[in-house]
């Protein structure tokens, strides 16, 4: 068990993808020795240490670099519930050791070529570049402002490599006309909503095409999951492609969990080809909720705050990661995924407000069943100062059976419903789809109320068919609707 990292060692060290000369070998072997037994370092090369509480990130299971994944709980990880959350615990001590501002820094991905060497060869080389005297005595200095800032001198250049960059201020879009329906929307302060239709699992599209149309009148824009609970299906942007063609206006969902840094830039310059303006970025269910034979489920290449951080500059700085201009760079509006009710609100609301920075427009929520728990969390949010930054639409689902509510709140991460509303589905029995779309109506009534709320998100999961009577009966029909025929 290493020192300073709790919960059991999990994964191995990485190898260099080549054989280093002597000299860094043998640094990187002392490294290993120290850092080992330390921090349960896996030498990843590229050290973050300074930047999480001294607890090492590389043992979360997702490999995310920049803060806990929705489904992190005080108990344990959800990917492997034998072992803490590797993400709560560096928030847990940075927050007792006053470092929790520290964890606003948008931090980068793996830079693969560093992997498996030494950092310290990094330290070394940037210690003589300000000069050893000058470290020194910063370091030992009795002022703390010049402490820290000694410190960043040595080890921001280390951490944010030039291609990267990151910091931990505000980039508000460089646009002013809305890019998207939805945008305009929310901009002209509508209470919108969007809801989500599942992708098909067979090719056959007379399914989602009647979906997209059954609920096209009613919301804003149509959301497209990637591939939920790690387990195919159409894409995201196969279907967004189909909703335009029925006019209909898309929210593409992108998992990071399936991307690689070139397939997701390509990926979202091909999205905008094809017309998608919305673009929801997610870290994603882990690989180790899919079917067998299971993919990787070690490692990320990038985590979601990477994603909006590459496409806010792909965007605002016509720049690709590597930092080829680009002389038409796409528009899109950007969204994220929040968790009022995964890990502590404290925490959930630092990592949002890292998303905030990042690039992240508007949150959909994961679902809420409890108006008055995830008022804690909205209430965090409103002292990072956040809430003028970022639109928040609420998740929302009719329960349609007991079952499903067992299963949602025993097995989705992040998804918590309150005890009275479970006996409410129990007691309802065959009236059970009844009573869940009541609950979901008072939900929203109470949720509409709430200041800081922008519009609702809802994820009907497979019960399309309720969304135009869940929208009408909350008196949410958009402006200028008009009936459908029937
Ligand atoms: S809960 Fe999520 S962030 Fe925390 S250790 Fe597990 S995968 Fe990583």
């Amino acid at each position: 068990m290493p020192i300073f990292t709790p919960g059991r060692r999990w994964q191995p060290p990485f190898m260099p993808f080549k054989r280093e000369k002597f000299g860094k070998r043998a640094l990187a072997s002392l490294e290993k020795a120290v850092k080992g037994p330390l921090f349960g370092c896996r030498m990843c090369g590229n050290c973050l240490l300074q930047e999480t509480a001294f607890i090492c990130s590389m043992e979360c299971p997702k490999g995310v670099r920049n803060g806990p994944c929705g489904g992190s709980t005080p108990e344990h990880c959800y990917v492997d519930e034998t072992r803490p959350c590797m993400w709560y615990e560096i928030y847990d001590r940075a927050f007792k050791m006053g470092r929790e501002e520290m964890l606003l820094e948008v931090l980068p991905p793996l830079d693969w070529e560093k992997v498996g060497t030494e950092t310290w060869g990094d330290v070394t080389r940037q210690v003589k570049k300000v000069g050893t005297g000058k470290v020194i005595s910063g370091l030992i200095s009795g002022d703390p402002v010049k402490r820290t800032t000694t410190w960043d001198l040595v080890f921001r250049p280390v951490r944010q490599p030039e291609w990267w960059a990151g910091d931990s201020d505000y980039h508000p879009a460089k646009y002013d006309e809305p890019v998207s329906e939805l945008e305009r929307r929310l901009k002209a302060g509508q209470f919108v909503v969007t809801s989500e239709v599942a992708p098909p699992v067979t090719i056959a599209t007379k399914k989602l095409i009647s979906n997209i149309e059954l609920v096209k009148p009613y919301v804003a824009a149509i959301n497209f999951t990637d591939c939920p609970s790690a387990t195919p299906r159409m894409s995201s942007w196969s279907c967004s492609a189909t909703a335009i063609k029925q006019n209909a206006e898309p929210v593409m969902q992108i998992a990071a969990r399936d991307r690689t840094r070139v397939g997701l830039q390509a990926e979202v310059m091909g999205a905008y080809n094809l017309g998608v303006r919305n673009i929801l970025c997610l870290s994603g269910d882990s690989m180790s909720m899919s079917p067998s034979p299971r993919g990787r489920m070690d490692i990320v290449d990038l985590d979601s705050i990477q994603m909006l951080w590459i496409l806010r500059r792909i965007r605002d700085e016509g720049k690709y990661l590597d930092g080829r201009e680009i002389k038409t760079p796409p528009k899109y509006f950007l969204g994220a995924a929040a968790s009022p009710f995964a890990s502590d609100p404290r925490f959930q609301a630092i990592r949002e407000h890292k998303k905030v920075n990042a690039g992240a427009q508007f949150f959909q929520t994961n679902l809420v069943f409890d108006a008055d728990g995830m008022e804690i969390w909205l209430n965090e949010l409103a002292k990072r100062n956040i809430l003028d930054k970022v639109y928040i639409l609420v998740g929302i689902t009719p329960l349609k059976n007991l079952r499903m509510a067992t299963y949602m709140n025993d097995e989705v991460p992040g998804v918590f419903i309150p005890d009275p509303l479970l006996k409410r589905m129990e007691k309802a029995g065959d009236g059970a789809a009844e009573e869940g779309l009541t609950i979901a109506l008072e939900l929203v009534e109470k949720i509409r109320k709430i200041q800081g709320i922008n519009g609702l998100h809802i994820m009907a999961v497979g019960w399309e068919e309720i969304v135009p009577r869940l929208v009408t009966e909350a008196g949410l029909l958009p402006e200028g609707f008009v009936q459908p025929a029937a």
